[in-house]
Order: C-alpha cells, then structure tokens, then sequence
C-alpha cells in the first residue's frame, strides 16, 4: 500500500556522516565533470555539433558538461515522437504511471547528495539550499504520484435511476516543458513530472545555464521505466527551439517557469492559432515576484531581522519568493533596519563547495551585470546600508546589499533584481504598510510579523499574494504544505505541489449512460 506523503527531511549537516556524504557526492560529480550529454528523442540519443557549455558559476573556468542542442529539425522529430508516444501513454494505467515516479524517487534518494553537490557546481548553490532543492525534487515525485492515484476515478456526481454518470480527468496531449535555472533540479523535475504522470508526453527545454542536471535527471526516469518518447530533451535557445514549439500546431500546452517577460512573449504566441492546430493551448506559467516583509510595530524584531535577512540572501536572492523588499512600520525601522545591517555583515560569501559558506555566486555574468546596474541606481535612489560591491575575476559574486530609505516606488521598490539585494522602506502605520505591500505589479510570495492577531486577519484579506506567511520568512514552500504560486504578473496561480496541480494538465470528461 502507498504509504501517506511526508515531505523529504533536510539534512543535518552538523553530522560529520552528512557532511562526508555530500563530500563524497563532490567526488562523484567531479567525476564526470565536463562530459558530453545527448539530446533524447523517442528514446534514442542524438549528439549534435553545436554544444551548450555549462559553467560552474564559481569558477568559470570549469566545464561542468557539454550538452548538445536541438535545432528546429530536431525540435520536430521530437514532436512526432511526444506525438506517438501520447497514443499509448494516455491509455497506460494511472498506477503504472505512478510507479515511474515512486521509483524515480527512490534513485533520487539514493542518490540526493551526489544531485545537491551537482546543484553546487552547476548553480552555485550552497550546500544547504542544495540539499532543499533535491529534497523537493524527491517531494514533488512522491506528491504527484500519490496525487495522481486520488484522482485516477474521477470525482463522484450524481446519477439518476436507470442513468450512470462519471466525470474522469483524461490527459491533454504534449507539453511543452520549460523549466528556469534558478530550482534546476526541483522546479525542472516537478513540471516535467506533473505532466507526465497526468498522462501526457512532454519535450522538456531546461535552461541552459543548468542543462547538466536534467539530463541527468532525465537519465533517472530512463531507470525508473518510463517508456520511449514519453519525455523527450531537447535543451536548446529559446528563440529556436523555445518559440518553434510554443507555436507548434501539436502542442497542447505549456508549462513555463522564468521571468515575467519571457511568460508574456510565450503566453501571447500561444494565443495565436497555427495552421491545423485544432485547441486553445493552455499556458501554465510562473513568472517573477517582488516579494515583501511587513514588519509591524507590535512583533518580535529579532524575528523581522532574521526573516528578512533569511529570504532574501539565501541562494543569493535568486528565487522569485525571495525578500527583496522590507516594509517596517516607522516606531521600530530603525531598529529592525540596524539587527539586519548587523545580520548582513555576519554573512559569508565565496565558494559554495566550502560549507560553511552561506552564499555562493549569481548564476552567469549577464546576472551579474544587471543587478550591479540595479545597486548603482539604488545608489541613487537610496542609502546603501551594507555591501554594494561585486567581484566577477573567478566567479560571480555580490555581497549581500542593503538599500535603506527608498521611496516606495522607487525602481528597487518594483522592479525584479533576482539576486541579494533588498530595499527598506517606512510605513506610517501597518495599514500602509500593507498598502505598499500591494503596490506592484507582482503577486507571489509576502511575508507580515505582527503580534497582533487582528493585523494577522487584516492581511490574511487585504495583502495580494499567493504565499503569504505569518511569522516567518517568505521563502521555502514545502510540497503539499504550502502550494506555490502568485497572482497578477507572478503568473496563472497554477500552485506547484498542490492539491489541483495536475488538473491542469488534464481535462474533465462527462460520461452518461442509461441503463
Ligand atoms: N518554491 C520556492 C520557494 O518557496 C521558490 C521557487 C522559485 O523561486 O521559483 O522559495
């Protein structure tokens, strides 16, 4: 019998056990550093010329893994072959299906600190946030599995005497996968597998900074079974490969997880209609955040402190649930601003391979550029209050930055940095500060302190975000504890690891027979 989801437990790295396996995991992954990778397409491996070449984003000098790219040609044979493989997934068993997921997170448990120390080198991330990123890959495996086996009967609805109804959720068809940098592993295997296990075949476009990791990941689902053509990879340029397939008249929807700007180019071609294309495609996208801390007057501010300062540097900031800004209600800014300050201070930075760093490099150079141009400005528009400086000769690293005393619609105030920088802003009373809250364009994550149980109620209404936490950070939802997505231009509120994810990638049949 499937035994009751639980989410996968972090590791306790103060283990020297722990800490010798994910060395070890180190050792593995250095292992096959700077290898070639194929495409797959119906099952087979195709190498191409044209390599993307993965960076550790810590060392640019080492090659991660050279990873062959998909032209349009080769996007097309894929799609024929998501096409076939279709007619057969769709009509495999839910259970069997299921199955492909429950083993493939059973590898991935086996394997978790040998994923994490890739995530390492080819992210950047800290062993810490490593380790939540495969843990939550393992999570959305078993969610949606189990996920799937609730829902392979349909839902219950009335039948008259002599008259049997059912409503059944079928698959939709191919999806188009295109998963972000930034959760290369978690977010990258979670949309794929959402979609598959609902009975659809995908192509699977992962970002090309992080290749690396799902065509290992993809290697993984290879073992746990899952048949030929079922889930093709075709890492290659957006503008090529990307735009070909959202236009494609075969697809049927798809499933986008990035910046704001690329969801609105890719969910306005998917409006347009291709010649022989016989549906609306469906667009699932998760797009950026400008995501807000609300301190409030009566709340505990070593709390406030440590929360803001907890979202918004971990993984350097590059999460779209990342703090990137803190609104304190004037009687204790300057208090909550200073603990942070002091907080900031005491973080390290430099290598992520080496534990005890709590803060690795942001992702590429161009990353790197932009959000240096983003502390300039904010040099204009605020005070600096801690870091501001950049070095880019090994790695890509920032110091974690804080802006103080921005005008709440200041660029540093709307605009998404995606790396570890925040600004600071008063509100008069916690009203207001609600009111900033909600000043942008962006709806995802927020987090409030209060002690005030009123103040809880008042934002729980009043403050637009899809994640809102109480007491707490704004990063860091759990799989089937805290659905994730946004509102407004943070996307189409489609709650990764949620109770309704996998409908959206299904559609409902109503059956009625007479007797
Ligand atoms: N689910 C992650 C969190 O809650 C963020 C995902 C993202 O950055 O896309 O922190």
């Amino acid at each position: 019998m499937v035994q009751p989801y639980k989410h996968e437990p972090f590791t306790d790295f103060s283990v020297e056990e722990h800490r010798n396996e994910y060395l070890e995991g180190l050792k593995t992954v250095e292992g096959y550093l700077g290898k070639d990778y194929d495409l797959l397409i119906g099952g087979e491996r195709i190498t191409t010329e044209e390599k993307i070449v993965s960076y550790n984003p810590a060392n640019k000098e080492e090659v991660i893994g050279r990873v062959s790219k998909a032209s349009k040609d080769l996007a097309e044979k894929a799609m024929q072959a998501a096409v076939e493989a279709f007619k057969t997934w769709k009509k495999t068993k839910p259970e069997i299906r299921a199955d492909v997921l429950f083993k493939a997170a059973a590898i991935l448990r086996r394997r978790k600190h040998e994923f994490s120390a890739l995530l390492t080198k080819e992210a950047g991330k800290p062993w810490r946030e490593a380790d939540a990123d495969t843990a939550e890959a393992i999570d959305f495996l078993e969610y949606y599995a189990r996920q799937m086996l609730k829902i392979k009967d349909g839902v219950p609805v009335q039948s008259r005497p002599n008259e049997y109804n059912r409503y059944d959720y079928i698959p939709l068809g191919v999806g188009v996968i295109i998963s972000p940098w930034n959760f290369p592993l978690a977010i990258m295997a979670g949309t794929t597998v959402a979609a598959i296990v609902a009975g659809n075949s995908v192509l699977l476009k992962p970002a090309s900074t992080t290749p690396v990791v799902a065509a290992k990941f993809v290697e993984v689902l290879e073992e746990a079974g899952l048949p030929k053509g079922v889930l093709n990879f075709v890492p290659g340029s957006g503008a090529e490969v990307g735009d070909y397939l959202v236009d494609h008249k075969d697809t049927r929807f798809i499933s986008f997880t990035g910046s704001r700007d690329v969801g609105l180019r890719i969910n306005q071609r998917a409006s347009t209609l291709s010649e022989g294309q016989i549906w609306l495609k469906r667009v699932i996208a998760e797009m950026g955040g400008k995501d807000t801390i609300v301190v409030d007057s009566e709340a505990d501010l070593e709390l406030a402190a440590q929360s803001i300062v907890a979202s918004a540097f971990g993984f350097s900031g590059q999460k779209c649930s990342a703090c990137s800004r803190a609104v304190i209600v004037e009687d204790v800014y300057d208090q909550v601003l200073n603990r942070a300050i002091e907080l900031t201070e005491q973080l390290t930075i430099g290598n992520p391979e080496d534990q005890t760093n709590f803060m690795g490099p942001v992702i590429d150079q161009n990353a790197y550029n932009k959000i240096m141009d983003y502390i300039k400005i904010g040099k204009q528009e605020g005070r600096l209050a801690a870091g501001g400086e950049g070095d880019d000769s090994k790695g890509y690293f920032i110091q974690p930055t804080i802006f103080a005393d921005l005008d709440p619609s200041a660029r540093l105030m709307q605009e998404e940095i995606f790396g570890p920088v925040v600004g600071f802003t008063k509100a008069r009373d916690f009203s207001h500060a609600i009111e900033i809250a909600n000043n942008t364009e962006y709806g995802l994550t927020g987090a409030v302190i209060t002690r005030n149980r009123e103040k809880i109620q008042q934002a729980r209404e009043d403050f637009h975000v899809g994640n809102l936490y109480f007491n707490r950070g704004c990063t860091g939802a759990i799989v089937g504890y805290q659905p994730f997505g946004g509102f407004n231009m943070s996307g189409t509120d489609s709650k990764a690891g949620g109770p309704d994810y996998l409908l959206l990638h299904m559609q409902a049949k109503t059956t009625s027979e007479m007797f």
